[in-house]
């Protein structure tokens, strides 16, 4: 069993810690480790807050990386937390189904992908955990523990979105979705004005994805591209193509251009704006399920342009009333500390959930930003604001909100209770569980 210090520890590059990695490469090496005291379990690390990080010890499940069983006639997948879902894609597409609900990056880990509950561009059903069918989990004391929604329900609905405070899940079986075609019908819209905007989202009804991006907002104003696509429908008994992407780390010249862009107040305005002439310039009507779903994954390694302090995401939910409110309140703050997002994503979301999932109904807004001299009073105007307008954090992605923003909430004390239950020592524990006192 190989272990390991010094590590890049989350995506966003924010954490400064050196815990030791391990690495068991069994069953029977796993459960030693779990007679420990303290520790959390990761996937790939590539989440952008402190859930994935314990400052003692991290039990990483990279060698568990076996698909158990497809069955490629119903579309049901078994596999290892460990396996990416890159690989499960290589396997699933070309027997003509897809995962039913994907993040931005396919470098994730299926354990990573159930105990963050990601969400995609989905415009209904935005979860995993509608897909999921069953679980086996080890827990703190050493017993595993087969849920489902019938079986076991305590464990299967508190481990999805459960931030890895369950247990370790050893093994997820997930019903997928049938597609027969590899590309995607993509359309991109420009909006220039709220109006604008919320009269294009009414298209979302024919399609299946949506996703916004934000170019420039204030002062009621707002501008940016809409993006919608749906799967190619090739009603051919043609096999469907293979999953097929490139990996590619970030040369110099790019690292540099974007860094010096990307990184500084006025630059970033700029960028953004090249970014949506070159969008609409070269902007296709067919897309591979690779370009539609990741583009964030061009570069494998683009976090490193934020250098050695890194950056944070903030994905909040704000109901819709507040939406422009909030949109202005963020961009007067933006302007008056010459700080800025270097991303905007707003995603429609109305979705069912419990505990610290990310649902409700209203706007999506997700920013990534650079950690800099203003990091601390960004951190303070976000969590003031998130409690002035009673927002829903995205807690798989959070590493800066106050205990207080939470602590009397429902969700958060049913979760608790939840957790002294099926977790009462608290082993499976990170920087995020403690931040938040779970
Ligand atoms: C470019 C990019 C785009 C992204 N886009 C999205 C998006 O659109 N939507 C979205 O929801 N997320 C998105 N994410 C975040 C990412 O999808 C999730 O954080 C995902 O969970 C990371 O998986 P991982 O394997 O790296 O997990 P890790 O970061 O290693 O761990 C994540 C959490 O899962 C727990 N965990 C991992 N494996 C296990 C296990 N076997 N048993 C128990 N707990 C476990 C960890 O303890 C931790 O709490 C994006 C990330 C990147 C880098």
């Amino acid at each position: 069993m190989k272990s390991q210090s010094n590590f890049s520890l989350n995506w966003s590059g924010n954490i400064k810690a050196s815990p030791k990695i391990i690495y068991p490469n069994n069953l029977g090496e796993l459960k030693k480790i779990i007679k420990e005291k303290n520790f959390i379990i990761a996937g790939n690390q590539r989440s952008f807050g402190d859930n994935s990080v314990n400052t003692d010890l991290i039990i990483s499940m990279k060698n568990f990386k076996q698909i158990l069983n497809f069955d490629k006639s119903k579309g049901i997948i078994e596999a290892q937390s460990g396996v990416l879902l890159k690989d499960i894609l290589s396997l699933i597409i070309e027997a003509g189904w897809c995962v039913p609900v994907t993040p931005g990056s396919k470098y994730v880990s299926l354990g990573g992908m159930v105990a963050n509950n990601v969400h995609g561009k989905n415009i209904i059903n935005n979860q995993i955990k509608h897909h999921i069918l069953e679980l086996k989990i080890l827990t703190e004391k050493n017993d595993i523990v087969t849920c489902s929604p019938t079986e076991n329900k305590n464990y299967f609905d508190s481990t999805i979105g459960g931030f890895g405070l369950t247990g370790c899940i050893l093994s997820s079986k997930i019903k997928l979705k049938k597609i027969n075609s590899i590309l995607i019908d993509q359309e991109i819209l420009e909006f220039k004005s709220y109006n604008n905007f919320f009269s294009l989202l009414e298209k979302s009804n024919s399609y299946e994805y949506n996703v916004n991006w934000v170019e420039s907002f204030g002062n009621g104003s707002i501008k940016g591209l809409c993006y919608f696509g749906k799967h190619k429908n090739n009603n051919t008994s043609h096999p469907i193509e293979k999953f097929s992407f490139k990996e590619k780390k970030i040369d110099f010249f790019n690292f540099l251009i974007l860094k010096i862009f990307t990184q500084n107040y006025y630059l970033i305005k700029l960028t953004k704006f090249m970014f949506k002439k070159l969008k609409k310039l070269f902007y296709k009507k067919t897309s591979t399920f690779d370009e539609f779903f990741y583009p964030q994954d061009y570069f494998i390694n683009w976090n490193k342009i934020y250098g050695k302090n890194g950056f944070f995401q903030a994905q909040f939910l704000v109901k819709e009333k507040y939406f422009k409110d909030i949109m202005n309140k963020i961009s007067k703050f933006f302007e008056e500390e010459k700080n800025f997002s270097t991303f905007i994503i707003i995603k429609k979301f109305d979705e069912k959930g419990k505990y610290l999932n990310f649902y409700g109904q209203g706007f999506s807004i997700s920013m990534d930003i650079p950690i800099n001299s203003k990091f601390e009073k960004t951190k303070n105007f976000l969590n003031s604001m998130f409690k002035e307008y009673d927002v829903k954090v995205n807690f798989s992605k959070d590493s800066i909100v106050n205990k207080d923003l939470i602590k009397n909430k429902k969700d958060y004390l049913e979760f608790v209770k939840e957790l002294n239950l099926i977790s009462p020592e608290r082993k499976f524990n990170s920087i995020f569980s403690r931040r938040l006192e779970i």
